[in-house]
């Protein structure tokens, strides 16, 4: 502890006296457009940045996903921001372009800057500290630049890991807005489809056929009235909502001979994708219908599609956990306070890289994750500063406890 203390000391003076600098470089990656399908430009701009900055190794993946290397210790971390953002918004709803982003009493305002770019630049900020301070002898930092996040989250960071792995981490930090709460967990996630089957006809002969949007009716009511759903102790209870009902028919004077409904599943313990589809079976044999896990396909900025099945199961660390732990101590090192260490209500690329690979991770950001998306997007220059800092110093914390350990 006391060795990390004096590490976290060297960090926060380096990172007080690069302030300027970090909210420089913050606001112009904000300026370069980077939404979800369209981060090209911004990702060959960190690139650069990255390599000016000395970082170790930088790579692209075949997806687009940028990674770079601050480091060679022993202790692998791989730190995990999205570079791409929700569309901007209208800058009438915002008083000014969200592209465009403004400091208003110690805060930056933007599309991006509490989700995910704030976090992304409060990364490669650590890496740098880690490289000047002449750190980086005892852990190295993977600093992942990954796209698609919004639309897809996991697909792209497995791609990446995929590609690259020779890259074996022992702990994952994803970097999103926790109102610097220590995250240890969030709920998974499925898309279902249930295909409910009828006969199509011509809408002014609707007795020669079966209409199949009336027949998925008490279907999709009793989804809907599907509440008691398994229950974790800390992520609290899985739910399933319809999202989307999709008539197959040839014209609007024919009664549809096919629906498909698609039904977003939000998952606590563990459930296999077989438990997601028994729990419907009562249902779906009331109309005859069948039920599967969607399989989404994408086509990234560099044109590379990846096809990825709509099924991340939840996570959870123990709050005793060394990962969770360390992160404590990290966060303890640079602010003086323990932190609280809770749960996120949202999905992050963490539903791959902790609910599928199994490596442990822990979750962390500056600002208030309610703004993201909203036009009110806003982060303070202090909690952006100190963020980048925590970084660093959970990384040293987490290397320090492997070497005791
Ligand atoms: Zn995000």
């Amino acid at each position: 502890m006391d060795q990390l203390k004096v590490y976290a000391g060297k960090i926060r003076e380096w990172m007080n006296a690069h302030r300027q600098e970090l909210v420089d470089f913050t606001m112009e990656m904000m300026r370069i457009e980077s939404t979800t399908y369209h981060e090209g430009e911004a990702v060959a701009w960190l690139k650069a940045k990255m390599e000016e900055f000395g970082f170790d190794e930088v790579r692209v993946d075949s997806a687009g996903n940028l990674i770079g290397r601050a480091g060679s210790g022993p202790c692998i971390v791989l730190a995990d921001a999205h570079i791409d953002t929700v569309e901007p918004g209208d800058p009438k709803d915002w008083g000014f372009d969200p592209l465009d982003p403004r400091i208003i009493d110690g805060h930056i305002w933007g599309r991006g800057i509490v989700d995910d770019k704030g976090c992304l630049a409060a990364l490669v900020f650590a890496g740098r500290a880690l490289k000047q301070l002449a750190l980086d002898h005892a852990a190295t930092l993977w600093v992942s630049s990954s796209i698609a996040e919004e639309d897809v989250e996991g697909s792209c960071v497995r791609a990446m890991m995929e590609e690259f792995s020779d890259i074996q981490p022992h702990m994952i930090l994803v970097a999103e807005a926790s109102g610097n709460r220590i995250i240890r967990g969030h709920k998974g996630r499925a898309l279902i489809s249930m295909e409910v089957t009828g006969k199509a006809a011509h809408a002014s002969a609707a007795w020669r056929g079966e209409n199949a949007l009336i027949k998925s009716l008490p279907l999709m009511q009793a989804v809907d009235d599907l509440k008691d759903l398994p229950e974790d102790p800390v992520l609290g209870k899985g739910t399933i909502e319809v999202t989307n009902v999709d008539c197959d028919t040839p014209s609007l004077n024919t009664i549809p001979g096919k629906v498909t409904i698609t039904a977003d599943r939000r998952i606590s313990c563990g459930e296999s994708r077989e438990a997601l589809i028994d729990e419907l079976k009562p249902f779906l044999d009331g109309c005859g219908a069948k039920a599967w896990i969607d399989v989404e396909q994408i086509t990234t900025y560099t044109g590379k599609t990846i096809e990825q099945e709509d099924f991340f199961p939840s996570w959870i660390l123990p709050e005793d956990h060394p990962v969770i732990q360390s992160a404590c101590s990290g966060y303890q090192a640079v602010r003086g306070e323990s932190p609280s260490v809770g749960t996120w209500d949202f999905c992050t690329n963490a539903c791959y890289l902790c609910g599928i690979t199994g490596i442990p991770s822990v979750g962390f950001g500056p600002g208030d994750e309610g703004l993201c998306h909203s036009t009110e997007e806003r982060l303070s220059i202090q909690e952006l500063t100190d963020a980048a800092s925590v970084y660093a110093s959970v990384v040293l914390s987490y290397a320090l406890q492997g070497k005791d350990a």
